[in-house]
């Protein structure tokens, strides 16, 4: 039985495997291994999945479709020899004919795979894709980010050496920018950011609106069919343009010879508002990820878009530096769906090892709304991007007299009002009878590496509440697994006990100590509370160094009862070999983050007070009253 790795794509699904110690990718049986994401239907003959719908594409739009992940997670219905198909029904198609070709070449029955996702997918998303490889005959334990798979790609590529990259995911319909730190053997992608409707689909659009206009058709008057063909036209003409120089494009449309000459100069300007769009990408991924370009060691560019020199030369003049280009871009997330495959067969801890991954969008809970208003509003508990798994708690007050129970709504989304965001489940609890504000419940969201979400609501009497919401139909068993597995992490690494221990002993140490030498050890301990708390695996790493150079100076001062390390000559040698120099770029990174991470807090802590309103109907959860070891 065998395990294959599946880059299921917008517009090109690949799968990979390992096989006698090397990586593989899996060719169908006209040999290529791109296996586009088309499924057309023909009266009679049935189901066209692959390249022959592809081809069908261009003289049957009617009864071929394309690019259906976009609208994966949505009720859109497409319609092929006269039934209804759900983008969910379409992918299952593909992923059964990757299951076929792989059983095919494997000689071996496929029992398990994983399959790529783009980290701006939401929970919806992400439970349709495993629901299409359950209809296709494949298990999926867990689905990994697209940008993941390319970092794990890229690391066996480039070597393990400790770097940040920027991983530009820039495929035919989507965009995924992350921010990925590698260091010792983990992968932690820190941020990501990107755009569902945003990739080489557009360039060809463009190109196709700018060949209309050269030759004064007007788009919306062409019948489908030669739209589809103008539209294959541009998207030849843009690959042959990929490595540079110019490429014409000549077609006879309606009876009319018609051409346009493409440049690499004309494709910059055609793809400007797309540019303008990534810019605002980067701003996002890197304010999220507290960081700057100058940070950044690496660009790697993925996806088959990320060969067109135009696009390059864009991201060079943005950065100011030469992004690195992997050989084929187009496999590379494959490549390490394939790897990951593999460690996983080998039966490995990858959860530890190798990855670690963010929650790419907001968990909260609906609270009132201090304007007036009806509507509640979303009160984020894990914000998107935070590094999982993650554990969060925070106090809410009822915001009724007397009111009987407090009702916890969970939603999942970056909108004000929760009814804009996705609801995903809710819990409700008996509290004390108080006046409205005084009695409390505290809620505690915990969300793990599977995308399982566990709320845990406990009111003053010390009675829990909890619930458990997954992507997939939990049994009793996983049920109780899942639990006891959250249990730990809810732990963070700040409450853990050799932290704990380890914090207890600069506490130890301030109090004994007086003057400048008190107040660098207090400043210590912020930074490396700041440190634990932020949950970031690196962050915490630091933390722990930082911890254990100081313990070693404290206690050799302590021993020898010398001032002098913090004055004299010696201690300022160490001060500034070991990095604690305000011009120091790597040590400097990890502080720094530290402290603009708690004015974060600081601002969005107040941000979710104010313009809130005591509720004044029971059953709704009221304000937060703090924020307890937000574990970001
Ligand atoms: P996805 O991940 O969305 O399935 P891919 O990474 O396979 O997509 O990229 C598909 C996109 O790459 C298409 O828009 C295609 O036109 C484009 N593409 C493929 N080869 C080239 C090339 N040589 N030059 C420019 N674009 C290319
Ligand atoms: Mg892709």
């Amino acid at each position: 039985m065998a395990i294959i790795g599946i880059d299921l794509g917008t517009t090109n699904s690949l799968a990979a495997c390992w096989r006698d110690g090397r990586l593989e990718l899996i060719p169908g049986e006209d040999g290529e291994v791109l296996f586009p994401s088309a499924v057309g239907y023909v009266e009679g003959e049935g189901f066209l999945v692959g390249a022959a719908a592809k081809e069908r594409l261009l003289t049957h739009p009617d009864d071929t479709v394309a690019s259906f992940k976009c609208f994966m997670g949505t009720a859109k219905e497409y319609s092929l020899g006269g039934r209804a198909y759900t983008p969910m029904e379409l992918s299952a198609m593909v992923l059964e004919r990757l299951r076929r070709n792989a059983e095919r070449v494997l000689q071996e029955e496929i029992e398990e795979a994983i399959v790529t996702v783009p980290a701006y997918f939401n929970d919806r998303q992400r439970s349709d894709t495993k629901k299409a490889a359950q209809v296709a005959g494949l298990k999926v334990e867990r689905l990994i980010n697209e940008p993941s798979a390319a970092a794990l790609a890229y690391r066996m590529a480039a070597g393990q050496e400790d770097r940040t990259l920027i991983v530009f995911d820039f495929g035919g319909g989507t965009l995924d920018l992350s921010y990925v730190e590698c260091f010792e053997n983990v992968i932690e992608i820190v941020a990501v950011a990107g755009d569902n409707h945003l990739g080489g689909d557009d360039i060809d659009r463009a190109i196709q609106s700018y060949f209309c206009r050269e030759n004064g058709l007007v788009e919306e008057r062409l019948p489908l069919e030669e739209l589809a063909r103008i539209r294959h036209l541009a998207e030849q003409c843009k690959c042959a343009l990929a490595s540079g120089g110019r490429a014409d494009m000549e077609l006879t449309v309606g009876g009319k010879a018609c051409r346009a000459p493409l440049t690499e100069d004309i494709l910059f300007e055609l793809c400007m508002p797309l540019f303008g769009k990534m810019k605002q990408l980067f701003l996002h991924l890197l304010e999220d990820a507290d960081s700057r370009v100058s940070r950044i060691d690496d660009l790697v560019m993925v996806g088959g878009s990320s060969r067109l020199g135009v696009v390059k030369r864009f991201l060079s003049e943005l950065l100011g530096k030469e992004p690195v280009v992997l050989d084929e871009t187009d496999r590379v997330v494959a490549l390490g769906a394939g790897i990951y495959a593999g460690i996983r067969r080998r039966g490995e801890e990858i959860r530890d090892m190798l990855l670690t991954d963010v929650c790419p969008f907001t968990l909260g809970i609906g609270i009132r709304n201090r304007s007036g208003q009806d509507k509640n509003v979303l009160s984020p508990m894990i914000e998107r991007n935070s590094t999982l798994p993650a554990s969060c708690r925070n106090r809410f007050v009822t915001t009724g007299d007397y009111q009987r129970e407090i009702l916890v709504k969970i939603y999942q989304g970056e909108e004000y009002y929760v009814d804009d965001n996705v609801y995903l489940g809710e819990v409700a609890i008996e509290v004390a009878l108080k006046p409205a504000g005084q009695a409390w419940v505290d809620v505690q969201f915990t969300y793990d590496i599977n995308g399982i979400l566990h709320v845990s609501v406990e009111n003053e009497m010390g009675e829990r509440r909890q619930i458990l919401l997954a992507n997939q139909a939990l049994s009793a068993e996983e049920l109780e697994r899942y639990t006891k597995e959250m249990e730990k992490i809810m732990l963070p690494p700040i409450e853990q006990p050799e932290n704990r221990e380890m914090l207890a002993r600069f506490l130890a140490y301030f109090e004994e100590s007086t003057g400048e030498r008190r107040e660098r050890i207090g400043a210590m301990i912020g930074s490396i509370t700041q440190g634990l708390c932020s949950g970031r695996k690196k962050a915490v790493r630091n933390a722990w160094e930082t911890a254990r150079a100081w313990l070693s100076i404290l206690e050799e001062s302590r021993e020898t009862k010398e001032e002098r390390l913090f004055d004299g000559r010696v201690s300022y040698d160490w001060y500034e070999e070991e990095g604690w120099d305000d011009e120091d770029e790597s040590r400097d990174g990890g502080k720094e983050d530290w402290d603009s991470k708690d004015e974060n807090r600081n601002d969005s802590e107040e941000g979710c007070d104010s313009g809130r309103e005591p509720e004044r109907r029971e059953r709704e959860s009221g304000q937060r009253e703090e924020d307890c070891e937000n574990r970001e």
